[in-house]
């Protein structure tokens, strides 16, 4: 019903390491100071251990059928889900360097949450807000009852054989990231660390990396032909935007991992890298206007499915 394409991942695999701007991103770069800390910014490392936690649901539901994606005002600019995440926690990062300490976030005063993800209306337009509260209140006090921090886990890490899987497993025990299995906002957050001016996480083990499997990726999974589907009813669902059930889409995401997981292999990529391509490629193959398939790396290969969309399903994994 949900498989993966053998073939087609061979064709993407043979593909991506000839494209030229094909390296990790650093979490940095021109948008440094806005969306993220600058180099070397002392509350930088518990900031993006905060941010990854919460990198899920930006996106509306009506009817049981998606209806469009969260993109609201701040700073002047529209800014999408994720990116105005990265641009709120900045900008608190700028008022109070310990904003996001967790002794700091876990007496935070109601009023103080409610502006951390205010736009220029002075709206929270985040579509899962009590997950994000609830989210945000157990990770805090998990901190404080464990008497640890987000730096010394990292020290802790850098210190064995095995960083990256020190880390990863060492995320399975906190509150908005031990909820998913297949880790997605864990290894986002070991990407970042890892490909940040600091080189916060200093990986010698890649073999431990995990995909970052979200709404996205599933997306392109399925339009490009690395992921594909035999059950014409499931199909219609998918095209039609409507919700599907926890089996459904664990079965997907399920597909794509795998799919992943060999191109890495094949490609000799790394996880980071093969993220990027298709992170930058959700604006070529957007959720609400036609793929720009002609100006796309991917175009000669593509199956370009374009009518098929992700899984629609609530969840704090992605
Ligand atoms: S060729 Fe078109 S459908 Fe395929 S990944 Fe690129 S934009 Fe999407």
């Amino acid at each position: 019903m949900i498989q993966i394409d053998e073939n087609q991942i061979d064709r993407f695999a043979e593909l991506l390491p000839t494209l030229p701007s094909l390296k990790p991103f650093d979490f940095c770069g021109a948008d440094e100071g806005v969306l993220f800390p600058p180099k070397a910014h002392p509350g930088a490392l518990n900031a993006f251990f905060f941010n990854a936690a919460h990198q899920f649901g930006f996106w509306f539901l009506q009817d049981n059928h998606y209806t469009r994606p969260m993109i609201t005002q701040a700073g002047g600019v529209y800014r999408k889900g994720s990116d105005f995440l990265f641009y709120c926690t900045q900008r608190a990062l700028k008022s109070d360097p310990d904003f996001f300490r967790p002794e700091r976030l876990a007496a935070l005063r109601p009023r103080e949450i409610d502006r951390l993800f205010h736009d220029d209306h002075r709206r929270n337009p985040l579509p899962m807000w009590p997950e994000h509260k609830r989210i945000l209140y157990e990770y805090a006090d998990w901190f404080v009852e464990q008497a640890t921090t987000p730096d010394l886990l990292v020290a802790k890490a850098n210190h064995t054989r095995k960083p990256l899987k020190f880390f990863l497993d060492a995320l399975r025990e906190i509150p908005g990231y031990r909820e998913d299995p297949l880790q997605k906002k864990s290894m986002l957050l070991a990407v970042i660390l890892e490909n940040r001016p600091e080189r916060f996480l200093r990986v010698s083990d890649p073999e431990s990396a995990v995909p970052i499997i979200d709404y996205h990726l599933q997306r392109s999974a399925l339009r490009t032909g690395l992921v594909t589907l035999t059950d014409e009813k499931l199909r219609s669902r998918l095209v039609a935007r409507a919700c599907v059930d926890k089996e459904t889409e664990n079965a997907i995401r399920r597909a794509t991992y795998q799919a992943m997981e060999k191109l890495v292999a094949k490609s000799g990529l790394s996880v980071a890298a093969i993220d990027y391509f298709f992170f930058t490629n959700r604006t070529r193959c957007p959720e609400m206007t036609e793929p720009a398939c002609a100006s796309c790396p991917v175009n000669a290969i593509c199956k370009q499915d374009t009518p098929l969309f992700q899984p629609v399903f609530r969840t704090t994994h992605y």
